[in-house]
């Protein structure tokens, strides 16, 4: 059991990292950090107490994915990766290998570097008697077998001809998928959540619901139900997408908030990705498109007026600077964010938009490692202009909250490697994109930990190690803040704890 009855637990001879320079020991007590101070100190104050001798290592606070899919990354796990996949004939053998069950679902590929994107041609070539869905590596754009495309509706954004479904379309696949049950998504969720801890990771946003409210209701008891039998083992931040206000009523009724569970924001999309040339952009890309708008103005406006009425927060999906404009101008009528309504994403930007970010005081959900995994993609697809203030973390950090993550599974999950990516601007290959936009160390773990609690107003609570805060915190392997730059993605958790109860140990 997670829940709060854990024994009050004593962490000693460690490195804790805090507001006031590292200490050696922590107490925790009710889920909750009551003590910080020297080992001999604490372990007098607290004789009652069960003892871990952390053998000198360097703590730091949990990590908190400010915004990535859980349930999808489970699917991720669970399904052919085709992330280090360099060409169609790779995914096709992926494919046949995997074959045997009654579909087969593929994750992350990435077309870019193909002559031609990945089609129903290919996917047929590994079969054409069971449905088959590739999803490319941004998770906006989505490739489908012969047999696939002919249990589809006919609608707008499907290429019918090539088998490929971009944004909006991306929804009708859900009707291949089964009917999961509760107890399935339940067990999904535990060994996502699992997995995440083993990274470090205590917390998340979370974006599992879109458009099905009857999926979503479904997955909102999983969620409860998990919390309620003490088995969430990462404090989660329930982001959820509807575009109908019946549904975000609906939804709304089932708010409440625990320590481990809060139901929140509502999630907007305003655009696709850079990958799939879906992001919106003010200037065209190099092949001269511009992008898609997925929401109308007029809509986002009266959506974004109703979460107010509501007290509802709003984190929008923004990758292109035109789709960030549009959020930023339709919340310019609301005249103030107290809600603190965010956006996500922002790898495009411009600086009469940054100034607007800190003017408006809108904070920023981004994903460093996005540097490092779509860097050749920026290069190629966008104006030199553009690519100039694009990842501009940094400046974006200086300008208002900024609160990293993953974005898995269309993100690399770990960490450690988004860390590196935010201090080094560098991809895998060496190469640096903005220098000037590096940050620093203790930024960057900042925004993975105190400034990811901010965007759920938890910042009281979370994302520091200090008395009053959850006993939230991961012991690392080496020390974060000496190692070199370059061996930070390679980082691990030792111990993983959450609440003062341990969740991973390697
Ligand atoms: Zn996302």
């Amino acid at each position: 059991m997670l829940s709060f009855e854990v024994k009050p637990m004593l962490f000693v001879n460690g490195r804790f990292f805090t507001d006031k320079g590292f200490r050696e020991a922590v107490y925790v007590e009710g889920g909750i950090i009551r003590t910080v101070g020297r080992s001999v100190d604490l372990l007098r104050l607290h004789p009652g107490a069960e003892i871990i001798d952390l053998e000198k290592k360097t703590v730091v606070p949990g990590f908190n994915d400010s915004h990535l899919h859980v349930l999808s990354y489970s699917r991720f796990l669970e399904s052919v990766n085709l992330r280090d996949a360099k060409t169609k004939e790779e995914i096709i053998r992926r494919g046949r290998e995997a074959l045997g069950q009654n579909s087969l679902v593929m994750y992350g590929y990435d077309d870019g570097s193909f002559p031609r994107p990945l089609s129903r041609f290919d996917l047929d070539l590994i079969s054409t008697e069971i449905p088959i869905v590739a999803y490319r590596s941004c998770g906006h754009v989505a490739a489908v077998n012969g047999r696939a495309l002919a249990l589809l509706p006919e609608s707008e954004g499907i290429d019918i001809e090539n088998g490929i479904l971009k944004e909006n379309a991306l929804s009708l696949l859900e009707g291949l998928k089964p009917q999961e049950s509760k107890l399935r998504l339940k067990e999904r969720i535990k060994n996502a959540l699992s997995r995440l801890n083993a990274y470090g990771i205590t917390s998340v946003g979370t974006n599992d619901v879109k458009d099905d409210l009857e999926t979503g209701l479904r997955i909102l008891e999983a969620y409860r139900e998990l919390e309620e039998e003490g088995e969430l083992s990462a404090r989660v931040s329930l982001q959820f997408a509807f575009t109908e206000k019946e549904k975000i009523a609906a939804f709304l009724e089932e708010r409440r908030a625990s320590p481990f569970f809060r139901l929140g924001p509502l999630k907007l999309f305003l655009d696709g990705s850079l990958g799939g040339e879906t992001a919106l952009l003010s200037e065209p890309y190099t092949s001269g498109n511009w992008g898609i708008q997925t929401l109308g103005e007029g809509l986002l406006e009266e959506l974004l007026g109703f979460a107010e009425e509501k007290g509802l927060q709003v984190g929008a999906h923004a990758i292109g600077d035109a789709a960030s404009a549009l959020f930023l101008s339709a919340l310019r009528k609301q005249k103030q964010n107290r809600l603190r309504h965010f956006l996500i994403h922002l790898q495009v930007l411009r600086p009469d938009l940054l100034a607007c970010l800190r003017e408006l005081q809108v904070p920023a959900a981004l994903q460093p490692i996005f540097i490092a995994e779509d860097m050749e993609i920026a290069k190629r697809k966008l104006s030199k202009h553009l690519l100039k203030t694009s990842y501009c973390f940094k400046s974006i950090s200086e300008a208002t909250v900024s609160a990293f993550g993953s974005d898995a599974p269309y993100g690399e999950i770990n960490p450690f490697r988004g860390l590196q990516a935010a201090l080094t601007q560098e991809n895998e290959q060496g190469e640096v994109l903005h220098p000037e936009e590096r940050v620093t160390r203790e930024e960057a773990l900042k925004c993975y930990t105190e400034n990811s609690a901010y965007l759920t107003f938890e910042e009281s609570r979370k994302g520091r190690i200090a008395p009053g805060q959850y006993g939230d915190f991961v012991v690392l392997c080496k020390d974060y803040f000496s190692v070199p730059e370059k061996e930070i993605s390679e980082l691990k958790a030792e111990l993983t704890v959450v609440g003062g109860r341990i969740v991973h140990r390697r």
